[in-house]
């Protein structure tokens, strides 16, 4: 049996290793520049270094590198080793506080969409001093955010302290307003749940789709997919189960705390989920998790699928963010309160949050945005393109309630003399369970369920950060001026719920209904991802992140550039890798079936003596179908020769969704047929049931 305490984050330069290994005034120096993000002084950095390379060098590491997730959403390391020549031949492993602070590895091949010309290759990353630094594959890996020359924020974790400290900001305003003291810091808590698929490693290789493009171009449906709902929550095959064993093991290692691990509802789909920790430490972890899925998979003869739709006809898999905001003294602002005066101050953050839904559907939406979570969203799987809050009855009935002077019916504790009714203590367990809202709240918390599940948490918690400190500056400016605080409370709250009870829907999203009815209310559906990411530079859009800090104009402009950009290569390569597999391994393989059964026919025939039926009809299906495929070929690629011509960029990833992906549906509609035809012997790849029933 493992010492699992002990092998918990033993590979992470944590608190209690920093106060066991610092002298004690560079540990205070250190904790007050984490708590209160003051300047970190070079000599507290050296003596930093110092210890972390000695703690480092013992567990076996001889590498740093700055640990950074630019816009491509996974994380970049560039390595350097810890020698030092020591003059005699002989070398020292050294490690200075210059390097922990700062890095300057060559921005140029990472996108920037326009932040920093090829010529300003230089790009700073910064140690974030509030993630801890770590071990992983014998090199100290150093948290760190990514900037260019001039100080643009060129990757995911930088905007999303600056979304930390606008609701931190905001937020502390209303606590003080409540009279509040204690609280120093208000932080938000992230608890990512995510999605994955598991199939047999030599399978995967033979899928060119998979390899390129992480999901299936090509596949007829199999004769049994989830429709028996039996592997959800199902028992753990041995092979997954060593594979989840294993994980788990190194992410404890690191200091992830995972958690709960189950079947998902498609057949080899799992998903993985941790306890909740502080947002910025939450997304290094998920983006850990995601490497490590993908690395201890490999090891276990497997491969793990992360991408949105691996397999059409089945279901996708998304990432569930759990969100909620809570004070450093360990109070959740979202929990519903014992106390009527709890109950205000929650009230007041609830309604902060459904404002601020309701006013930002557009970044929610894109914040979720890319060519794979497109063929999730609105797709009877994962909630649709429209943006709703899931309140549960209770809730709801308890601000309608207050909405129109009534007695809340439940109700049997005493008003409050602010004419907030106080809460009754509901339990947890009644307002989740709504499986189709795209944001529930279930209790304490929020869940966003729009995100697909290779994103980088970042994004959507740096919307939903920003949002909310606006919702609740806007609050604040209120209540700061209020003359009879009790009063203004219970109008304000009273009022925002009025005004933004449009955005709450407690039924069935998956539902046609649904979409009749958000349309009615003027609730946004924007569908794709086209046609999403121009609300992130709107003005509205512009207005909002650079009055809260969070990005400035340039830096919005770049990343709807490098949003837009993604999406047309993705498609691009998924285009390409389409034409090359029909040319290369489809249409030898419809040939040799072809050949084969001519030749069949062709003697048949010449006995005379036989019915040749069966041949004829296959044969003349075959080439019929044969003759289709070359047809739609062509017109992908010359559709591909198209998006070679001059446009901007809105109209060049209209076209992309238009015609090309359009061109590639027709496509996969006759080789999916052909599948069906064709000899397994000749058909070139693993079937659909071959590749989602693998793992025995
Ligand atoms: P449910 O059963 O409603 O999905 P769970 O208790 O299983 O809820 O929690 C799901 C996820 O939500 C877990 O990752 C959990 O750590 C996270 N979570 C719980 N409380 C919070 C919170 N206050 N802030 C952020 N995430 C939370
Ligand atoms: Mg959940």
């Amino acid at each position: 049996m493992k010492d699992i305490p002990n092998l918990f984050g033993s590979m992470v330069f944590n608190d209690s290793v920093m106060r066991a290994r610092l002298p004690k005034d560079i540990y205070k120096a250190l904790k007050k520049t984490m708590s209160q993000s003051t300047h970190l002084e070079l000599e507290v950095a050296n003596v930093v270094a110092n210890a972390m390379k000695d703690w480092a060098v013992e567990k076996g590491a001889t590498h740093f590198t700055h640990w950074f997730q630019p816009m491509t959403g996974i994380t970049a390391e560039k390595h350097d080793s810890f020698i030092s020549p020591a003059g005699d031949g002989k070398i020292i492993m050294e490690f200075s506080g210059k390097e922990l602070v700062r890095g300057e590895p060559d921005a140029s091949s990472f996108p920037s969409g326009g932040l920093r010309a090829t010529f300003e290759a230089r790009g700073y990353t910064v140690w974030d001093i509030t993630s801890y630094a770590f071990i992983k594959d014998g090199t100290l890996c150093i948290p760190t955010a990514f900037c260019s020359y001039s100080g643009e924020a060129l990757d995911k974790k930088t905007p999303l302290l600056r979304s930390m400290e606008a609701i931190d900001k905001q937020a502390m305003r209303i606590l003080k307003l409540f009279g509040n003291t204690d609280a120093r810091r208000v932080i938000t808590t992230v608890g990512p749940e995510q999605e994955y698929f598991l199939i047999d490693k030599e399978v995967y290789l033979k899928r060119p789709d998979l390899v390129y493009t992480g999901r299936t171009l090509f596949g007829a449906r199999p004769p049994k997919g989830q429709e028996l709902d039996d592997h959800y929550f199902g028992c753990i095959k041995p092979r997954v189960s060593a594979f989840m064993k294993e994980l788990e093991e190194e992410l404890w290692k690191l200091g992830v705390y995972a958690k709960t691990k189950h079947n998902e509802v498609a057949p080899a789909q799992h998903e993985l989920a941790p306890v909740f920790t502080t947002t910025n430490i939450a997304t290094d972890h998920n983006q850990l998790t995601m490497e490590l899925m993908k690395s201890v998979a490999n090891k276990h003869g497997l491969a793990c699928l992360l991408h949105e739709k691996p397999f059409a006809g089945v279901n996708g898999s998304g990432k569930h963010n759990n969100w909620s905001i809570s004070t450093d003294t360990g109070i959740n602002l979202l929990e519903p309160g014992e106390t009527p005066h709890d109950d205000a101050q929650f009230l007041l953050f609830l309604v902060s949050v459904i404002k601020a839904v309701d006013d930002y559907q557009n970044l929610l939406r894109v914040s979720v945005a890319n060519a794979g979570n497109d063929h999730r969203l609105g797709a009877n799987e994962a909630p649709p393109a429209i943006v709703s809050i899931f309140l549960g009855n209770e809730l709801t009935e308890i601000l309608e309630s207050l909405e129109n002077d009534t007695d809340y019916h439940n109700m049997e504790r005493d008003q409050m003399e602010i004419g907030v009714t106080a809460l009754p203590h509901f339990p947890k367990d009644t307002t989740d369970r709504n499986r189709t809202s795209p944001f529930a709240f279930t209790g304490n918390k929020f869940e966003f369920r729009m995100l697909g599940s290779t994103f980088s948490i970042s994004g959507p918690n740096i919307v939903l950060n920003t949002v909310v400190a606006e919702a609740l500056r806007q609050f604040a400016d209120i209540l700061e001026k209020s003359t009879d605080f009790k009063s203004d409370l219970a109008s304000l709250i009273k009022n925002t719920f009025h005004k933004h009870k449009r955005i709450i829907f407690n039924g069935n999203n998956y539902s046609d209904e649904w979409v009749t009815e958000a349309k009615r209310r003027g609730l946004s559906n924007l569908k794709t991802t086209v046609a999403s990411l121009p609300e992130f530079v709107s003005q509205k859009s512009i207005e909002l992140f650079t009055r809260h800090h969070v990005f400035s104009e340039s830096e919005l402009h770049s990343r709807y550039e490098i949003l837009m950009e993604g999406y047309c290569k993705t498609l691009h390569i998924e285009a390409l890798t389409m034409v090359d597999m029909v040319k290369r391994e489809i249409i030898p393989a419809c040939v040799a079936y072809q050949n084969e059964l001519a030749d069949l026919l062709g003697r048949k025939r010449a006995w005379g003596e036989y019915d040749a039926s069966l041949e004829d009809h296959l044969l003349s299906s075959i080439s019929k179908l044969s003759s289709c495929l070359l047809k739609k070929l062509t017109v992908l690629e010359s559709a591909l020769l198209e998006s070679k011509e001059e446009r901007d960029i809105l109209s060049q990833a209209t076209f992309y969704r238009d015609k090309v992906f359009g061109s590639m549906s027709e496509l996969r509609l006759i080789v999916d047929e052909l599948e069906t035809l064709v000899a397994n012997k000749h058909w070139p790849l693993p079937t659909y049931a071959e590749m989602l029933f693998s793992v025995i």
